[in-house]
């Protein structure tokens, strides 16, 4: 089995579960022929989760006129935001004001509008970034002013379990996404829930079953 055969795989699984959602490859650590050939099957979002790498990246890929969208799904430091601004289409792990700001300075240099999601650390993992699910509507009513930022939704990960126990996550699913229409329901200007991105190679399914509708899958696509 090779990479089309994975992705074949997956979408069927995609259309089955909601054929609305956004499948995300996750090209982190792999290399240019792997990510041209993901694109030749059709892929156009790509997510990486490192700055430095994906500038390598994006500087020999590109936009493809503007086919592909750069997806940044890692911790961001704010000064790396400068240079994240250049390559993303969408940052999914907004999880402080201090990086709210400086991408709203960066964009607002550059005339760009950046969609963000808010991250959220949903099992309080002390090791993970993101916001507590309490501090979500209150982080949200404080950031809803800045011009250069468009928030379109949340992204979380469940905790790490082994493949076979992976029905351990679905009551975390479950939670961000009461979390996601809670939010919905309140309206709060300029604050869209578009995106609920959620699921990656070991979880995907669950995730679908639970209201994700971008999933983000690395090993799942370039496992052999
Ligand atoms: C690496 C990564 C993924 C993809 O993980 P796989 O298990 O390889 O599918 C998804 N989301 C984030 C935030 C990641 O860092």
């Amino acid at each position: 089995m090779g990479i089309k055969e994975n992705l074949e795989i997956i979408n069927k699984k995609i259309n089955e579960l909601n054929k609305d959602a956004v499948l995300v490859v996750v090209t982190k650590n792999q290399p240019i022929e792997k990510i041209r050939e993901v694109i030749s099957l059709g892929v156009d979002n790509l997510g990486e989760n490192r700055i430095q790498e994906a500038f390598q990246k994006f500087n020999i890929i590109g936009k493809m006129n503007n086919k592909i969208t750069w997806h940044m799904i890692g911790h961001l430091q704010t000064n790396k935001v400068k240079n994240a601004v250049e390559v993303f289409d969408m940052i999914q792990s907004l999880d402080s004001l201090n990086l709210v700001e400086e991408i709203n300075k960066r964009c607002k240099a550059m005339n760009k509008i950046m969609p963000v999601l808010v991250e959220i650390n949903i099992a309080n993992e002390p090791q993970k970034t993101g916001l507590k699910e309490e501090e979500l509507l209150g982080f949200l009513k404080s950031i809803n002013h800045f011009e250069n930022i468009n928030v379109q939704g949340l992204m979380a990960m469940a905790p790490f379990v082994e493949k076979e126990n992976r029905e351990k996550t679905r009551p975390y699913f479950k939670r961000v996404n009461l979390l996601f229409e809670k939010v919905k329901k309140e309206s709060i200007p300029n604050i869209e829930m578009k995106y609920l991105s959620m699921g990656m190679t070991n979880d995907y399914e669950i995730a679908l079953q639970e209201g994700s509708n971008m999933v983000r899958i690395g090993t799942g696509v370039f496992r052999e």
